[in-house]
């Protein structure tokens, strides 16, 4: 009933993997270079240690090398410098990713600011954060850079849509608003202290959700024919069952949307796609070759 408003993020991070797949090959047979990218977890953190191990799977799947660095949850804040030091000067690491969250013993601003722009994958160094901001040339984060794509594959040119941010973490909503901005949209940032969210929402053409509230954003909400990314990943305990939903009532929603992302299969498979091509992107500029279209 609603597949044709189904926005298939799954398939598509399937295809740019492939896509990620072949640039990976050519790297390697023309350039004797293997993608690398180390991964960094501290603690045990249940839903971070599900992120890693998928990251590095995906990484490997791609042809690309992956460094799994599993640290314990008291590691001090310079055992953790001193690590990320190592794989700054490291050839073979390309990428390097942090999983936050971190202990509350670590800082995560210093420990972000050691990565060396040009490896942070993950794109939250200040220097990438303002370089983003200011032309889109830097390395940008990867949720709002998969919600982009999933949006030019639905839209086309995104030029003059409104488009309502709900959200303002440094991780997904404001660089979203910058992305969405560069892309020529008008763009509303909503969050906790907004007034009157369902009239703020209601004008959007495109509605990027990332709160962490499930379901809180309800039919009423909606302008009819909107497309919706629903960033939002809610752990459901359910008849002794974890079941993972969206900030987005989907139910309700569904078929006054003009296009929806799925919780899961929407925004979290591009995440990872995205971690993967800036891994490649990387490797091109540490290489000093141009990125293939
Ligand atoms: P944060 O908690 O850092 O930010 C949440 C934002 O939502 C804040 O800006 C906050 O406003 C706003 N907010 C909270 N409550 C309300 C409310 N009642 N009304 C309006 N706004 C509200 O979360 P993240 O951005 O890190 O993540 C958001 C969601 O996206 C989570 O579910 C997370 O799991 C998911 N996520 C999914 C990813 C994926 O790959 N699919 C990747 C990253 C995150 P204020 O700033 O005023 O406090």
């Amino acid at each position: 009933r609603v597949d044709g408003k189904l926005i298939d993020g799954k398939a598509m991070a399937a295809k740019l993997r492939e896509a990620i797949g072949e640039q990976v090959a050519h790297l390697h047979t023309h350039h004797q270079v293997t993608p690398g990218l180390a991964v960094v977890l501290v603690g045990e953190d249940p839903a971070s240690q599900v992120y890693v191990r998928n990251k590095a799977r995906q990484a490997g799947e791609v042809g690309m090398q992956s460094f799994e660095h599993r640290l314990d949850a008291s590691v001090s804040e310079q055992a953790l410098l001193a690590l990320i030091d190592q794989l700054n000067q490291d050839p073979a690491v390309n990428g390097i990713l942090v999983q936050l969250p971190l202990p509350d013993h670590i800082a995560e601003t210093r420990i972000i600011q050691a990565i060396a722009p040009a490896k942070d994958v993950d794109g939250f160094h200040p220097i990438n954060v303002g370089q983003v901001a200011i032309d889109g040339q830097g390395m940008t984060p990867c949720t709002p850079l998969g919600c982009k794509l999933l949006l030019e594959h639905q839209l086309g040119d995104l030029s003059g849509q409104h488009a309502v941010v709900l959200g303002r973490s440094n991780i997904v909503g404001k660089p979203m608003a910058n992305l969405l901005l560069q892309a020529n949209c008008t763009v509303t940032v909503a969050h906790s202290r907004t007034h009157d969210l369902p009239a703020i929402c209601r004008q959007a053409d495109i509605l990027v959700v990332a709160v962490g509230r499930p379901g809180m954003v309800k039919r009423d909400w909606i302008k009819p024919g909107a497309v919706l990314i629903d960033v939002g990943i809610n752990r459901i305990e359910e008849d002794d069952r974890t079941r993972l939903t969206g900030d987005i009532d989907f139910q309700s929603v569904q078929d006054l949307a003009g296009a929806i992302t799925p919780v899961p299969g929407g925004v979290g498979p591009m995440t990872i796609a995205c971690l993967l091509l800036n891994t490649l992107q990387a490797s091109y500029q540490q290489l000093n070759l141009p990125f293939p279209d």
